[in-house]
């Protein structure tokens, strides 16, 4: 029997697999991928880049791999992120300790041996005392529920499951698009030019904001490497995680002119500051967020040429920043060329996909290629997809049916020896994801070092701490506008089975708070935990 077994190679699994062996515990990382990365192993489609400033998303942890590795942008597209975590893997030695190309289809703890016992879909068998699930929050793609999809005889991709074997031709192409989150935004704007003729599924807009992306100069890459303790250190301070922390004043106390001050200079400024480094009013109050969404419209209505177009790009159903803000490069300016067009999904809907294209409620197109931008089964699909099973067999699908529940987002009451790791109810998803994964990771490695020298193999989770979290998560979305939104942020998904309501999938309280809560718990010697 191993003493743990990964599973997921992204940027959770990469870093959890190394403190692990650090620890010297005999560990191995499962992936259905065929190398590590995670996200950036899988999100192989045109304009895939960060939205996070590159230099925030590296790992903190190794002052070598710091001073080693250069991000040659800002905001660095997946090839490059890739790039960057092969190079971990390989400058850390892991990949002796990962298997890939295995699908693992359940896992079930056993109480006579305290282990988990790990089955691939080939066969493949795993057993191990602890178990780490690194399987991501936007790691289960899904499609939309349009009939016919399996009769189009063209070329159709999830953006998800990108060919990786081949170039997808773009020249001279009729293409679809389905599907405007961050995703489809990526890959509109970056596909415009190159294609025949594009038309735009769109079933909502999203508030979108310029990513002002550039390349990083000699003189800014030194900087950046002289300066990680700083930046570092900034992002251990905002709610997110981010170079981006809400301005402090309050909205109420400056002038108009000085908000728009604000709001232009934050418009123009790379990455989230558009989204995070304004007003906390704009996301509380319902009058300010209707001033800044109104700001927000004007700029689109400003760079989009057809006025009944920019109208349709403007999102209706909510206000700027309550769902995911896709930060774009020119993608309402896509819009201005002849050859490309927007259908509103939610005024003439599709009705099936034909062999040939796409027939909505009014009219029938013909496509080489349709692009489904249609997202993830956000939060717990991955886990949804594995028969995982605690203590007497108790099935953690069921146990989740009405939405995830969990201590701390780390651990599940039933379910011995499992660390989630970036899970649904983690400060990840809320936050810039690589800080958060890496509290969550060094927690967990420093967890299992306080079992070792304790001599305890089993934790789990009591069902009283559990049932607090749970009720703490719940209470931070009342009321809130992330309560109301459609969005995954709220754990809705109408292409799955019962997620078409809010479930609590999210620490909403900060990326510091969740950091606080986890080092009071392991500080009180791991309250709310059953220990043996
Ligand atoms: C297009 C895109 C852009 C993004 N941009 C940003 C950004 O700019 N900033 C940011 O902070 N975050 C961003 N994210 C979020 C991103 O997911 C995280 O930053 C991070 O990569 C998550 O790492 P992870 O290790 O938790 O999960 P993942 O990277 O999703 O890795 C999970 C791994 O688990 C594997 N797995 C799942 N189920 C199984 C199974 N049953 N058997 C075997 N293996 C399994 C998967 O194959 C996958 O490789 C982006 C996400 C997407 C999709």
């Amino acid at each position: 029997m191993r003493d743990a077994v990964i599973i997921g190679a992204g940027v959770a699994g990469i870093y959890m697999l190394y403190r692990l062996r650090e620890l010297g515990l005999d560990t191995t990382t499962l992936d259905t991928a065929g190398g590590p990365g995670g996200t950036w192993y899988w999100n192989r489609y045109p304009g895939a880049r960060f939205d996070s400033e590159s230099y925030s998303y590296g790992y903190s942890f190794s002052k070598e791999i710091l001073e080693e590795w250069s991000w040659s942008e800002h905001f660095s597209g997946q090839p490059e992120t890739l790039r960057y975590l092969e190079y971990v893997v390989d400058k850390l030695d892991l990949r002796p300790h990962m298997q890939f190309g295995c699908q693992v289809k359940s896992a079930h703890f056993d109480s006579s041996e305290t282990c988990w016992n790990v089955e691939m879909e080939d066969g493949r068998r795993e057993k191990a005392r602890f178990l780490f699930t690194a399987l991501g929050i936007l790691s289960a793609a899904t499609l939309p529920r349009i009939e016919g999809r399996d009769d189009y005889e063209g070329e159709a991709f999830h953006t998800y499951l990108w060919p990786r074997d081949h170039e997808v031709e773009l020249e001279g192409r009729r293409v679809a698009v389905i599907g405007t989150g961050a995703t489809g935004v990526q890959v509109i704007q970056t596909i415009a030019p190159q294609v025949d003729e594009l038309v735009v599924f769109q079933r909502r807009p999203n508030w979108c904001a310029p990513l002002h992306n550039a390349p990083i100069d000699d003189e800014t890459q030194t900087r950046i490497k002289g300066s990680y303790d700083q930046i570092f250190g900034r992002m251990a301070e905002t709610h997110g995680s981010f170079l981006h922390g809400a301005d402090p004043r309050s909205y109420h106390d400056v002038s108009e002119a000085e908000r728009l001050e604000l709001w232009e200079k934050n418009y123009a400024s790379p990455g989230f500051g558009v989204w995070l480094a304004n007003f906390a009013e704009v996301f509380l109050e319902p009058e300010a967020n209707q001033a800044y969404s109104k700001f927000i419209a004007d700029k689109i209505r400003g760079r989009v040429d057809d006025p009944e177009t920019a109208e349709k790009l403007i999102p209706r159903d909510h206000g700027f920043g309550m769902q995911r803000v896709p930060l774009e490069t020119k993608y309402y300016e896509a819009y201005n060329y002849d050859h490309v067009r927007l259908v509103d999904a939610s005024q003439t809907p599709i009705v099936r996909i034909t062999r040939e294209g796409i027939q909505t409620s009014e009219e029938e197109f013909e496509f080489d290629l349709i692009i489904y931008a249609t997202g993830f089964d956000a939060f717990t699909g991955s886990y949804d997809r594995i028969d995982i099973r605690g203590v007497d067999g108790k099935r953690l699908a069921e146990k989740w049916a009405d939405g995830p529940i969990s201590y701390l987002g780390t651990h599940i009451a039933g379910f011995p020896n499992m660390f989630m790791l970036a899970g649904p109810q983690s400060a990840s998803a809320a936050s810039n994801f690589p800080p958060s994964i890496e509290v969550g990771v060094d927690w967990a490695a420093r967890f299992v070092e306080f079992m070792q020298s304790k001599g305890i193999t089993r934790v789990e989770a009591s069902d009283a701490a559990e049932g607090a979290w749970t009720k703490d998560i719940m209470a931070a979305y009342e009321g809130t506008y992330f309560a109301k939104a459609k969005s995954w942020f709220s754990g809705y998904n109408s292409n799955v089975d019962g997620h078409d309501k809010l479930r609590h999938v999210m620490f909403l309280g900060g990326a510091p708070a969740y950091r606080a809560r986890l080092t009071e718990v392991a500080d009180a010697g791991y309250e709310g935990f059953e220990l043996e």
